[in-house]
């Protein structure tokens, strides 16, 4: 990985560990080839730097979904509430502003889409086969399962599903982005690849 973003990677805001994002950089190079890479939940452009720099090696592109108001548990009174993603003018969150200077520094604005509008809205319109979907937005069950069903349908053969937060044992965090992903190996639509800290990884088969 270019080290200049290896480096900016690792200085921006987020929730993703940095084998985490290795792995999402080593994903992307292998699948980018085949059509662009798509993440929803893009924040402050942490994971868009690690995919989008592999994106970047090979030409490809990038697409990043969020509505950038931040997710409910983001919210003011909230455990995730950070007070410097208050934008001074509406006084609500606001993370565009961190996701484009850090795509900017990255010098990825070549490379990286943002596509700032909820999940659901971007993909009723869509139409671009996708060589890998990354699910990383809104945690509830429904936002969850409701990103697996709209997106997957656009992943193409030998294409990876990559769901971030995923915790077996009740115990470590969240249950909804787990139950998607069972349910997603249930439908025998993928292979599941070893997990890689909570990133939990499926590719598509090619039948
Ligand atoms: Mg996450």
């Amino acid at each position: 990985m270019n080290p200049i973003h290896h480096r900016l990677a690792l200085e921006t805001k987020g929730f993703l560990a940095d084998i985490e994002g290795r792995r999402l950089y080593e994903l992307a190079l292998d699948a980018c080839s085949l059509g662009p890479c798509l993440e929803i939940g893009g924040y402050c452009a942490k994971s868009s730097i690690y995919l989008g720099s592999a994106c970047k090696e090979k030409a490809a592109v990038l697409f990043s979904v969020d509505h950038h108001f931040g997710s409910e548990e983001q919210q003011p009174g909230e455990l995730y509430f950070d007070p410097e993603m208050v934008d001074p003018y509406s006084l609500k969150v606001n993370t565009l502003p961190h996701f484009l200077d850090a795509i900017r520094r990255a010098d990825l604005a070549d490379t990286v889409i943002a596509m700032v509008a909820s999940s659901a809205v971007c993909a009723k319109a869509w139409k671009t086969p996708l060589s890998l979907i990354f699910i990383d937005g809104g945690h509830a069950e429904e936002t969850v399962a409701s990103d697996f069903r709209m997106w997957v349908p656009h992943l193409l053969p030998a294409g990876y599903l990559v769901f971030h937060d995923i915790y077996p044992d009740p115990a470590d965090g969240g249950q909804a982005p787990y139950h998607v992903y069972r349910s997603a190996m249930e439908t025998g639509m993928f292979t599941d690849l070893p997990m890689t800290g909570s990133l939990g990884i499926l590719q598509r088969k090619r039948a």
